[in-house]
């Protein structure tokens, strides 16, 4: 197997850097899905998710690796995997190294997706999404026609509180804060291919299909 792992501020359009790779076959595992996929499975492991993230806790890392483990070890030795929101911790790295090495694969990449905090401040908080019928319009780059509300149906366009540049800040912060350890641990091995954000949605992409070409 081998594995890539997308590193990167909410807003930094980790999206469309999924989709390339996603259409290079490579297989996008997001933690959260699993953990949703193994609750609904009622399985002995989402149980105990459930039981910590219903008391607002986070899922421990062993929790986090064991899921990803039996993941990879249940589908063909030749699979590439593309690891979204994992790890999330120094200690999550290591063992998904160990991880890596007992399987013989190879982690190739990790994709470092910069932007400055200001460039996703202003990205997101010009969102806004309809009351109504939940379409999301962008006051600077996909603005509505009619000024005053949404395209489908005409209802009132608001801000979500997540959108809120105060939440925003919050969330780039603890970005930072949790990521900085990863990407000197992946710096130090040589693994970080860093891919300037700011740039066209094609320009990301065509940076990305030359970094795994
Ligand atoms: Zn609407």
């Amino acid at each position: 197997m081998n594995a890539v792992v997308l590193l990167g501020p909410p807003g930094a359009g980790k999206g469309t850097v999924a989709e390339v790779l996603v259409d290079k076959g490579y297989r996008h595992v997001s933690t959260g899905e699993l953990l949703r996929e193994q609750i609904r499975l009622g399985t002995k492991l989402g149980l105990e998710a459930k039981t910590l993230m219903d008391q607002g806790q986070f899922v421990p890392d062993d929790v986090v690796v064991g899921m990803i483990r039996d993941l990879i070890e249940s589908v063909d030795s030749g699979s590439m995997f593309l690891f979204d929101g994992f790890p999330r911790t120094l200690v999550q790295a290591e063992k998904l190294d160990e991880l890596i090495s007992d399987l013989c694969g190879t982690l190739k990449n990790v994709f470092l997706l910069e932007c400055p905090d200001d460039v996703i401040v202003s990205r997101l908080s010009g969102r806004r999404t309809c009351s109504k019928c939940g379409a999301v319009y962008h006051t600077a780059f996909n603005p509505p026609s009619d000024d005053d509300g949404c395209d489908q149906d005409g209802c009132e366009l608001v801000q979500r509180a997540d959108d809120s540049e105060a939440t925003i800040r919050k969330r780039l912060l603890v970005y930072a804060e949790q990521t900085a350890p990863l990407i000197d641990y992946y710096t130090n091995k040589g693994l970080v291919d860093t891919v300037d954000a700011t740039q066209s949605i094609e320009t990301v992409r065509n940076a990305v299909l030359e970094y795994i070409a």
